[in-house]
């Protein structure tokens, strides 16, 4: 742990008191409730991130609140000796007499994008809003297969085409997920935040507003014994993605060891419209496809 600089340090006493430690974009208050006198240490960590260290001596509540400006947004408190997330609230209190350091952890705001743009960069540091595309049309319009799923209408059509080479090299899929609304997944994710917490669920998940499903390009590739694991890679229908998507325009968004530039883990099943040629352009690049998305000038 590196803390690279002394933003403050606190002494409360007397009933009530509050004190505020900010750095340039982000804060935290400290609140003192309760008569008494302790030392709090406040440090600024990563920039914008705060660790306040809380003595075993205190005997008392104290309430913390973070707050930061437009381009930054609080995400949780850390219990840094657990390496546990122990709230998303802003405000937090302490009324343990262990002693506790505490994170508080923010993040850049980020950075609003059009959804109708086929090739927009759809990401952690940036937010789709609730963008809802106006031409989304079913998968199977006589819904004999993948019930009720849709896709915005180029990438359904392309994804038929793909389906229909499949089958005809004995390759058949089920398609687990398409188009997602912003509603959809704010449910999602926050089924997964109450189980995991929300920074492990955001490398498996994505905020409402920052999933590439709510583009209604993206498509969860399925039909296997191992759907949702990385051992689809391995089947059947893992393999034939792999060599052939990019040829009906679809490309792997989440690949494996891209998590640095992603911030997802691998996902061999999860794939996105972008049209043949930057498909084509995408896989002999190399790169992670939002890495590929940021490097091309249009
Ligand atoms: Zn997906």
């Amino acid at each position: 742990m590196m803390m690279s600089s002394l933003a403050g340090f606190l002494l409360l006493s007397g009933c009530g008191r509050s004190d505020h430690i900010s750095h340039t974009t982000t804060s935290v208050t400290l609140i003192n409730e309760q008569n008494g006198a302790a030392d709090i240490d406040v440090f600024v960590v990563d920039e914008i991130d705060f660790e306040i260290l809380i003595p075993d001596n205190i005997d008392r509540k104290v309430t913390l609140e973070a707050s930061s400006d437009d381009d930054y947004e609080f995400l949780c408190w850390i219990d840094m000796q657990k390496d546990k997330e122990v709230s998303t609230s802003t405000e937090f209190v302490v009324d343990d007499k262990e002693g506790v350091t505490l994170r508080a952890h923010f993040r850049k705001r980020p950075k609003k994008v059009c959804g109708d743009d086929i090739l927009a960069v759809v990401g952690k540091e940036t937010m789709l809003g609730f963008y809802e595309p106006d031409d989304l049309k079913l998968i199977d319009p006589e819904q004999r297969k993948h019930k009720g799923k849709k896709l915005r209408e180029e990438a359904a059509l392309a994804l038929n085409e793909l389906l229909k080479a499949a089958q005809k090299e004995g390759v058949n899929f089920e398609i687990k997920s398409a188009y997602r609304s912003y509603e959809t997944q704010e449910r999602l994710f926050h089924r997964y935040k109450t189980v995991h917490g929300v920074l492990k669920s955001e490398k498996f998940s994505a905020r409402p507003g920052q999933s590439e499903h709510q583009l209604g390009t993206a498509v969860d590739f399925g039909g296997t014994r191992f759907d949702f694991s990385v051992e689809f890679e391995n089947t059947l229908q893992g393999k034939w993605l792999m060599d052939h998507a990019f040829l009906y325009g679809f490309a792997l968004s989440y690949p494996e060891g891209g998590e640095e530039h992603t911030g997802y883990i691998y996902e061999p099943w999860h794939y996105r419209y972008i049209g043949v040629k930057h498909a084509e352009k995408w896989k002999i690049s190399g790169l992670a496809l939002i890495e590929y998305l940021k490097s091309i000038d249009y």
